[in-house]
């Protein structure tokens, strides 16, 4: 890579664009009141998505970035069901009825620490909401805690994809971020998911890790290829201690500098695309038959707050912990303090924290920022109606040009052919909030 890219890439910190305007700029301004008003306007017409949060997991890998707590004593999770079941009452008591739902996502945190009780959650969801034939329900697995007998409820309880962490599965790498997990453990998941029915398999993996190289980056790839997955994510470590204070435990001299993360991330990109995967977006691969291959393809790709998504609800009701909702007219997020969380559940409050009201200039710019993280390019003659309202960062446009990363063409910019990993750099000549917030996110590649 050249080396002023090297310097614009180091000097980078950029939000992953999972929602526009992103979570750091959420104020107090939004509480339980807007957010019930947004619940009780949800259309009974329109499919909407759901997402559970479960902060809980048995032991904490170092790295990790997720709003999640070690789990201690086994009845803090089945506690914890208990005041999802509540939450879920106190949402569903401000709807219009029973929503269709297209999607639903248990995510954390380890949501299989919550074992059987999941099911009893998933019971009263199906009760409160219409779930479509053919609805999409995903969860996040850790494959060193999920058994057979379990896997088998999930697959009776209508779940039909699983993403399984891996990471990287060299030795030194998985000791240094307290993450030891054997490639037997992960097949043996995989195979009892496939066993089960749940034949859907996405695999998560890291690049920019402590003593990551490209040699092991790659013998974890070729690995990830064996346990045919039909997606893999692949993100970029995000080293902030000061924001994470776990990740003090990870020494800074152990980690990759821009250039060696850039050389990691094109080895797996290589080892992937190698064995057929077609790259989407920002960080994502999947076979060419997934769903979300087709979706790419077809322009139809989205991007929320679990990443890119064949879901198209533009509704999405969050519950748990941190859970974030968006509804047409903002963004609401649960208390992330467990404390607080549970006092508004038990009071039968909605545990509002905080939110964003969308303006016509954040959701103008929302849908151009969305655009660039799902095409790598954006016209903005087709926007020409909200051109006011979504004027980019010329500056940084031009810089983009000059440094070979993008190309325009009359009012088309793209990135061009190999500049995938710098996606948010052009996605940021759009955001008009980055300014305020450098220092909150991740390093652009
Ligand atoms: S299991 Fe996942 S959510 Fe839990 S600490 Fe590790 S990376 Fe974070």
């Amino acid at each position: 890579m050249d080396a002023s890219l090297i310097r614009l890439v180091e000097n980078a910190r950029l939000p992953r664009y999972t929602s526009y305007p992103t979570a750091p700029h959420f104020s107090t301004t939004v509480g339980p009141d807007a957010h019930a008003a947004w619940l009780r306007g949800v259309s009974l017409e329109e499919p909407v998505s759901l997402y559970l949060h479960v902060p809980y997991c048995r032991d904490l890998c170092w790295y990790c970035g997720c709003t999640t707590h070690a789990l201690g004593r086994k009845e803090r999770a089945v506690g914890y069901a208990d005041l999802l079941l509540r939450e879920i009452e106190t949402a569903a008591a401000h709807l219009p009825g029973r929503p269709p739902v297209s999607h639903l996502h248990w995510g954390g945190g380890t949501p299989s620490v919550l074992g059987a009780d999941l099911l009893r959650v998933m019971a009263r969801l199906r009760e409160r909401f219409a779930f479509r034939a053919g609805a999409e329900l995903a969860i996040e697995l850790d494959p060193r805690d999920v058994d057979t007998a379990f896997i088998k409820e999930l697959a009776g309880a209508g779940f039909s994809r699983a993403s399984l962490g891996v990471q990287s599965f060299d030795p030194q790498v998985q000791r240094a971020i307290n993450r030891e997990q054997s490639v037997a453990v992960t097949h043996a998941a995989a195979d009892a998911l496939r066993a089960a029915g749940i034949g859907a398999i996405n695999i998560d993996l890291l690049y920019g890790l402590p003593y990551q190289t490209v040699a092991n980056a790659e013998a974890t790839a070729e690995e990830v290829v064996r346990l045919e997955p039909a997606r893999v994510a692949v993100f970029g470590y995000a080293h902030l201690p000061a924001l994470r204070p776990m990740q003090r435990l990870i020494p800074d001299a152990a980690l990759p500098d821009a250039a060696e993360r850039w050389r990691q991330s094109e080895a797996i990109r290589a080892v992937l695309e190698g064995a057929g995967f077609v790259a989407i977006g920002l960080d994502h691969y999947a076979r060419p038959d997934d769903a979300m291959a087709l979706a790419a393809q077809a322009g139809r790709l989205r991007r929320n707050f679990q990443g890119y998504t064949t879901d198209t609800a533009t509704t999405l009701i969050g519950f748990g912990a941190s859970a974030i909702s968006a509804f047409a007219d903002g963004y609401a997020q649960n208390e992330p303090r467990l404390p607080e969380w549970r006092g508004a559940v038990l009071a039968e409050r909605l545990p509002t924290a905080r939110g964003l009201r969308l303006t016509a200039e954040d959701r103008a710019r929302r849908a151009v920022i969305e655009t660039v993280m799902c095409r790598g390019e954006v016209d903005l003659g087709e926007i020409e109606a909200n051109a006011e309202l979504v004027r980019p960062d010329l500056r940084r446009l031009d810089e983009l040009e000059a440094l070979g990363v993008i190309e325009r063409s009359g009012r088309r910019i793209a990135l061009r052919p190999g500049c995938r990993p710098l996606l948010r750099l052009l996605a940021a000549a759009f955001d008009a909030y980055l300014d305020r917030s450098v220092a909150r996110h991740a390093p652009a590649v």
